[in-house]
């Protein structure tokens, strides 16, 4: 492998603004990684060779005239949920498997607008839906990290991370509805930052649970995380939900924290029995560490935690259920004809969807039919407020919350896939910050005795986005 290719994105950026390296070489080695590992781990649905490249020749004329922008030439990868134009968008599902956008998406026009190439669109859990990339109807993702053991990369971000701890990419955009950068972030050694709902445009993501879905970043550096969620973010009138909230040089003001009179709270309910001890060791270990750099640990409480799941697992659904009801095989997606209208919904929506979906979209339906809505989705969105609540208080006695960011090691391909509820409560630990909207993050923590990765997750509150990101940078320098 070319070494380029581990470069962080801020290293690369300084060796293409001196023309020590060329956007163009930078790409092409890039591009022949991908081509020669997809068979292998198969991170990419879609490899975008010819646009890649062109992109990266305007970008060498950029950095010539002295007008690059924040991440001129540096190759990311996308993962294939956000809209890009003129590029097969499929949210791996065969239902948009020859869907080819008319537009493109706030956060990759965000990022396209600041000098990013995008090398290909990478695979994931279909719509979103999973924990372990094993749900796309394109093939499971493998993680790079002890390939022979054919671990998954988690999910649904699954070819982001992998992408990134294979050298696929140096940055990538991922999406976390209810853990989907973090969780595939710890299982990969790589950092998934999840920003505040609503700092980032949801405009032409594909949707799961619009009350949930924010986009998320991903690389190998948090500083890395930092510009490019600097780079995307930033208020959109296009998306409801957006955020008129000035952004910040998170990358900038990277290293602005102390950790000498740091509160960190240590929720109780996420270090309870069920969590692997392995994962438990490595998180404690960091946790002395900062607090040996003079950091202040404070047992907190988060009481609510238990329901967490169930809550995600009712909102989630509902919302998905509305959401997908857009894909009846007439305007967009797949079609089947029928005998007449109903049949080709029905024809069409049975063929293009794939389990997992399928019964999200019937749980969804379910707990919104009359007769069960007050008792499950009303239910739900009061336990929702409850756990913002837990939060809330939390913040005011800590600045941040320590947590492990799963409550395992990454499981091999196969391993849950036959059992729903075994895989929606690895959830457990990202689902509750997913519903109150907070900014978190997963950063490498460390290694288990057999050399598995696992993930330290980062919360603070609602628009604390910078706190979040400099305590990981902290975290990541004790890593050295
Ligand atoms: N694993 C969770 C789910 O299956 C989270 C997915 C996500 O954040 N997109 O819903």
């Amino acid at each position: 492998m070319n070494d380029i290719l581990k470069l962080t994105i801020t290293e690369l950026i300084e060796k293409l603004k001196t023309r020590e390296l060329r956007s163009v070489d930078v790409t092409k080695a890039a591009l022949e990684r991908i081509k020669e590992r997809n068979d292998s781990i198969n991170a990419y649905i879609t490899i975008c060779e010819e646009t890649a490249l062109k992109q990266a020749e305007i970008s060498d004329q950029k950095l010539d005239d002295g007008e690059a922008g924040m991440l001129e030439g540096v190759p990311l990868g996308i993962k294939d949920l956000f809209c890009t134009k003129g590029i097969k968008t499929t949210a791996a599902s065969k239902m948009l498997a020859d869907f080819i956008p008319p537009y493109e998406s706030t956060v990759t026009q965000n990022l396209l607008d600041e000098g990013a190439i995008f090398l290909g669109k990478l695979n994931m859990d279909q719509f979103a839906m999973g924990g372990s990339g094993e749900t796309s109807a394109f093939g499971d993702t493998i993680n790079p990290i002890k390939e022979e053991e054919k671990l998954t990369a988690g999910g649904s971000s699954s070819g982001s991370a992998a992408a990134l701890a294979d050298f696929q990419c140096f940055g990538a955009t991922g999406s976390d509805t209810g853990g989907s950068v973090r969780q595939p972030a710890s299982f990969t050694n790589t950092v998934g930052f999840r920003p505040t709902y609503g700092r980032c445009s949801r405009f032409g993501m594909v949707s799961f649970a619009s009350s949930l879905d924010q986009a998320g970043f991903m690389a190998r550096s948090v500083e890395d995380t930092a510009l490019m969620f600097r780079a995307a973010s930033g208020f959109d009138e296009k998306d409801s939900t957006s955020a008129d909230v000035a952004v910040e040089a998170y990358d900038e003001i990277i290293n602005d924290l102390e950790v000498k009179g740091l509160k960190i709270g240590l929720p109780k309910e996420y270090f309870v029995d069920g969590v692997d001890q392995k994962v438990k060791d490595v998180i404690n270990a960091k946790v002395e560490q900062f607090k040996a750099a003079g950091a202040e640990i404070v047992e907190i409480s988060l009481p609510h935690t238990k329901y967490a799941v169930p809550t995600y697992y009712i909102v989630a659904p509902a919302e998905a259920a509305a959401n997908l009801s857009r894909y009846d095989g007439m305007r967009y997606g797949l079609r089947v004809e029928g005998e007449n209208l109903s049949d080709t919904y029905a024809k069409s929506r049975s063929a293009g969807f794939g389990w997992e979906v399928k019964r999200r979209i019937m749980v969804g339906n379910y707990v919104l039919s009359s007769g069960y809505y007050d008792a499950y989705y009303s239910k739900a969105q009061k336990v929702r407020s409850l756990l913002s609540l837990d939060f809330e208080k939390a913040f005011e006695q800590v600045d941040v919350i320590f947590a492990p960011t799963t409550p395992e090691l990454p499981f091999e391909l196969g391993g849950k896939i036959d059992d729903p509820i075994a895989m929606y409560l690895c959830d457990i630990f990202t689902v509750s910050s997913a519903l109150a909207g907070i900014p978190c993050i997963s950063v490498p923590a460390g290694f288990t005795p057999e050399g598995l990765p696992v993930g330290l997750q980062i919360l603070g509150k609602a628009f604390d986005d910078a706190k979040v990101l400099q305590a990981a940078k902290k975290a990541e320098d004790m890593n050295k």
